[in-house]
């Protein structure tokens, strides 16, 4: 039997499950107008929530992708929406007050808010559910971490949760593979393919002048803005945004020798019965753990016979069959009893971390950015899309605790060759 030939489907696709039912542009014959009052390199998220708001308030917007728009990590993502930071509630009181924890956390939950308003408000039918989120412990010392993590922001925050013992924990998922978890009821779930299709519809209704296709090459200072370079030629803005996190290039090298692009990678199944998946999975949410290297797993949203897995950040390899491979190894780690389980499509994107593991939004020679999301861009690039454009607009609203000086590394040029080590260190710290 050739290598990975069994846990793939015979007509197994490398592009993201998502793009089925939100597919993607092949072609554009758009042309970027010479002169726009804001100019977004970034068609994610980002890009597209502050060309929305820039555009209801009068201003003409172009938003530039290098690829088809939403080439990047928001139709690739897992679709989990939550307030999730690399940095505890707990850890942050310890090393920078009460104080500074709760304008961090606080702005999570805005972040929350801000992508179930935005799904109301637009009317996208993304499948967006407040299923509660699972997350589980790989050990017994992480389940008492967890409950100190949690009623710490319970007491602090207001944010309830429950704890779920290991012998409870098959009324959420029926495995014996982890140590129990703590459970968050109000935590969300979308189709990310569906939610930036939703996004793209309303910028184009708004009169955004999405430019496909068109990569920005270079962009310098003018006397009343910026101009940027595009093999199609160039263009001008009074206001320039970039929102390309973990596919941050060479246009803009100050941003590049900042955020740090880590792959990720994600099946989903062949369909399979549906009452044998909820029965692995009875609490249907969105199930990760709480290592810093995550698995997460979760009933495909819009089909309830496929199961969603992704896991392996930051592992570095082009064949996606061998990430399927290592990826179907550690489901069975989770589901014994899933050894038939095919894979109809793997898939991998790029997550933008940062040195100091936070968010970042910012200005950078007049330039507005948000990046650096690790792992949290759905509500993070949605609430920071929206105050990019409260920034141009001059509004109140686009403040922000993770508008923070962004570090660098010296001799880091944006060649993250030890991304994979750094993983396995923090791995080998998980265990
Ligand atoms: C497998 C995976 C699972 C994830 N799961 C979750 C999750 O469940 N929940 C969550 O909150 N987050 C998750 N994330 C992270 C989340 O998807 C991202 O943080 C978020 O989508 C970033 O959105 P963005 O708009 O800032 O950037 P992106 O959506 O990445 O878009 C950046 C765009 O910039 C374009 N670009 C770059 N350079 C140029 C240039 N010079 N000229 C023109 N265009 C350019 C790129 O082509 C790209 O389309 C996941 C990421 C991955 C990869």
């Amino acid at each position: 039997m050739a290598f990975g030939s069994s846990i793939l489907s015979p007509d197994c696709s490398f592009d993201p499950f998502w793009w089925r039912a939100a597919p993607h542009e092949t072609s554009s014959s758009v042309q970027a107008p010479p002169k726009s009052d804001v100019a977004i390199v970034g068609s994610g998220i980002t890009g597209l929530v502050a060309a929305i708001e820039l555009a209801r308030a009068g201003r003409s917007v172009t938003v530039f992708d290098a690829q088809e728009p939403g080439h990047g990590a928001s139709t690739r993502n897992a679709g989990y929406v939550g307030r999730t930071l690399k940095h505890g509630f707990g850890e942050l009181i310890d090393s920078h007050g009460l104080d500074f924890a709760k304008a961090i956390y606080s702005e999570l939950m805005e972040a929350f808010l801000a992508v179930k308003d935005t799904v109301a408000r637009e009317n996208i039918q993304c499948d967006f559910r407040q299923q509660g989120r699972f997350l589980m412990a790989t050990g017994p010392a992480m389940y008492e971490a967890m409950a100190r993590e949690f009623s710490l922001r319970e007491k602090h925050l207001g944010e309830p949760f429950a704890t779920v013992s290991r012998a409870e924990q098959k009324n959420e998922i029926a495995t014996a593979h982890y140590f129990g978890g703590v459970r968050i009821d109000d935590h969300a779930g979308l189709h990310p393919g569906l939610y930036h299709k939703g996004l793209l519809d309303a910028a184009r209704a708004a009169g955004v002048t999405i430019a496909g296709f068109t990569p920005v090459s270079r962009v310098g200072k003018t006397e009343n803005g910026f101009a940027l370079l595009t093999p199609k030629g160039k263009a001008e803005a009074r206001d320039l945004i970039f929102a390309t996190n973990g596919y941050s290039g060479d246009a803009l090298p100050w941003l590049k020798r900042r955020v740090m692009p880590f792959d990720a990678y994600q099946t989903v199944s062949a369909p399979m019965d549906a009452a044998r998946l909820r029965s692995l999975l009875p609490g249907d949410r969105t199930f990760i753990d709480w290592n810093f290297n995550v698995d997460w797993m979760r009933i495909a949203p819009t089909d309830p016979t496929r199961l969603i897995f992704g896991g392996l950040t930051g592992a570095r390899n082009a064949d996606l069959r061998i990430m399927a491979e290592r990826l179907h190894a550690r489901i069975l780690r989770i589901f014994p009893e899933l050894s038939d389980l095919r894979f109809d499509n793997v898939w991998t994107g790029k997550c933008g971390g940062t040195f100091d593991l936070y968010p970042h939004i910012g200005q950078h020679e007049g330039l507005h950015y948000a990046v650096g999301y690790c792992f949290a861009g759905v509500p993070m690039g949605t609430l920071f899309g929206r105050k990019l454009a409260r920034r141009i607009l001059g509004q109140p609203g686009g403040e922000s605790a993770f508008d923070r000086p962004m570090p660098s590394t010296p001799l880091y040029w944006g060649n993250p060759w030890f991304v994979p080590y750094a993983i396995n260190w923090m791995s080998r710290k998980d265990r």
